[in-house]
């Protein structure tokens, strides 16, 4: 054998760089499902499924092509359970001249392929990944022109670099962003009615991982009744095309909205489908341009979204690749509480947390705006270790890798990076989640009141996050407001709400039982 090409499950791609010069007759691919990928946080079924699922639709798609692939299953009676322990005997095995592939997108599996491989006396060559637009190099190199990082300058870069959504030599429409006009709610009348979601039925092979993975991982969190995520390039394909045709054109304006009972709302729904390589960054960006060319969507929800993917998600990445292994660890607020156990069940009185969570286990899915500014926001204001919000972030949605999972939990939404990431801790009280449609008329809670039994948590907790961080608050420019209207609040009545927020922080304010069986 001459090149075993390796392929890990968040990288199904037939075009991907790791086939270049492939040839059937002297080279095979290599494959392995294994358990740790599943444990090493406690992955929710449906993230599990899905993974399992796309890959085995990649190996018949492989096939198909006349692609020699060695694959490993989960239920293989002899598994070894790590992809550490598979590809040495792989290895073993097989005996390759070389092994190849494209820049994995995980830390921690890097280290493992890379050791494996060394140990066995295989030479390993690693090409990059043109899924994105930019490599780790070129954002590292932009890094280093830099006293601190903005996600407004790279992206700017980006779009002169690969001429998306530019006007000669300008952006088209005179201005790079638009994000002022995304930030509408539904008002009080709703969303009335929402375009259809695309839903893929699962066909057989999905039905099989989904029968596997209910009985191997029957204690993990989540759901599988409501499976239907894209799992073939296909189905991506059909669900982008859905994607441009009837969301696209509202996405920008309701970007940041919310609405009790409509998870998806306008947004795309493709982050699984992009970061498991079934769709390409490139032709996503492409197909939004041509969207807003040919007069079918604003330019507003144009520019909202591509930013979203060519500069939000290639931003992270170039954080996540230039910072590991020390940015799992930040922890710049010294914020060393344990996640409240709920967030597991979603057994909590406070409705848009309730919403959220049952959401999320239910689909594997929640959208920006609920993933930072109700479920990783109380995490802020409540003080939970980052390490145990980023293993919950990791565990429980369907698009979750780690690269671009953990800036947005430990940088953008934790803040716990000190600010490399984000200018700003995103801190908000209760009625910011009301303003943006949270379920806040049917919370016990009060988004206006600090203190009290009817206080919202969030409000509380707000105020006794300014009071805690207050000296540096006040020095940030872009929070030296907030922490000004702390100097309006009296000594008593900030005496009444660190007691309140200590009522919370001990379990006495917010959490539900459990539902009876
Ligand atoms: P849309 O709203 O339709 O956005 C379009 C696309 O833009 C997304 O599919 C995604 O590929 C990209 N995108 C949007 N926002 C971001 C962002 N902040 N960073 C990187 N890419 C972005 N995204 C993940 O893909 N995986 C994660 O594990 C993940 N964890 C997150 C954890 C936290 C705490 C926060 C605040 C955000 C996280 N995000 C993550 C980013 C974002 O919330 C999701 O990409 C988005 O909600 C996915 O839904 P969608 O496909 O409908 O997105």
């Amino acid at each position: 054998l001459r090149t075993l090409v390796l392929v890990l499950g968040d990288q199904l791609d037939l075009d991907a760089s790791a086939f270049d010069e492939f040839d059937p007759s002297q080279d095979a691919v290599w494959m392995a499902e294994v358990a740790q990928e599943s444990t090493h946080v406690w992955s929710g079924l449906a993230r599990i499924a899905l993974f399992l699922s796309a890959m085995r639709h990649f190996a018949a798609a492989l096939q198909s092509q006349g692609r020699p692939l060695h694959y490993r299953r989960l239920d293989d009676p002899d598994n070894r359970g790590t992809l550490a322990d598979e590809l040495q005997a792989a290895l073993e095995r097989l005996r390759p001249q070389q092994v190849t592939m494209t820049a994995p997108g995980d830390w921690r599996v890097w280290q493992a392929i890379k050791s494996t491989a060394a140990r066995a006396g295989v030479p390993l060559s690693v090409r990059d990944d043109r899924h994105f637009f930019t490599t780790v190099r070129e954002f590292a190199a932009h890094a280093k022109k830099r006293r601190s990082l903005r996600l407004e300058y790279f992206y700017r870069e980006l779009r002169q670099r690969h001429g998306v959504l530019m006007r000669e030599g300008g952006p088209e429409g005179g201005q790079w962003n638009f994000d002022a006009d995304n930030r509408q709610s539904f008002g009080a009348e709703g969303p009335g009615p929402l375009p259809a979601r695309s839903r893929f039925e699962p066909d057989e092979m999905t039905r099989e991982v989904i029968q596997l993975v209910q009985a191997r991982f029957a204690s993990h969190p989540g759901a599988l009744q409501h499976f239907d995520w894209p799992v073939t390039r296909e189905q991506a394909l059909q669900a982008l095309d859905q994607f441009i045709e009837q969301r696209l054109p509202l996405f920008g304006r309701y970007e940041d909205a919310m609405w009790p009972g409509e998870p998806w709302l306008y947004h795309s729904q493709l982050s699984a489908a992009l970061n498991l390589k079934l769709l390409n960054a490139r032709e996503v960006v492409q197909a939004a341009e041509s969207a807003y060319r040919r007069g079918h969507a604003p330019l507003q929800s144009v520019e909202g979204f591509i930013r979203q993917i060519l500069g939000w998600r290639e931003y992270v990445r170039g954080i996540y690749w230039t910072q590991m292994p020390a940015y799992a660890e930040h922890n710049s607020l010294n914020a060393e509480r344990d996640l409240p156990a709920w967030y597991w069940t979603g057994h909590t009185e406070m409705a848009c947390l309730r919403d959220a969570i049952h959401q999320t286990l239910a689909y594997g899915y929640a959208h920006h705006i609920q993933r930072l500014m109700v479920l990783g926001l109380f995490a802020l204001l409540y003080g939970v270790r980052p390490q145990q919000v980023h293993a919950w972030f990791l565990a429980v949605y369907v698009d979750a890798v780690e690269w671009v999972e953990l800036p947005n939990t430990v940088g953008m939404s934790q803040y716990a990076d000190g600010g490399l990431m984000a200018s700003k801790p995103y801190i908000a009280t209760g009625r910011y989640i009301q303003r943006m449609g949270g379920p806040c008329a049917t919370c016990r809670f009060d988004p206006e009141q600090r203190v009290g039994d009817g206080a919202c948590p969030y409000t509380t907790l707000y105020w006794d996050f300014l009071m805690r961080h207050e000296s540096w608050l006040a020095r940030n420019p872009r929070t030296a407001l907030q922490a000004k209207n702390l100097a309006r609040v009296s000594a008593s009545e900030r005496e009444a709400i660190t007691q309140r927020a200590t009522a919370i922080r001990r379990g006495d304010v917010g959490v539900a039982p459990a539902p009876k069986r």
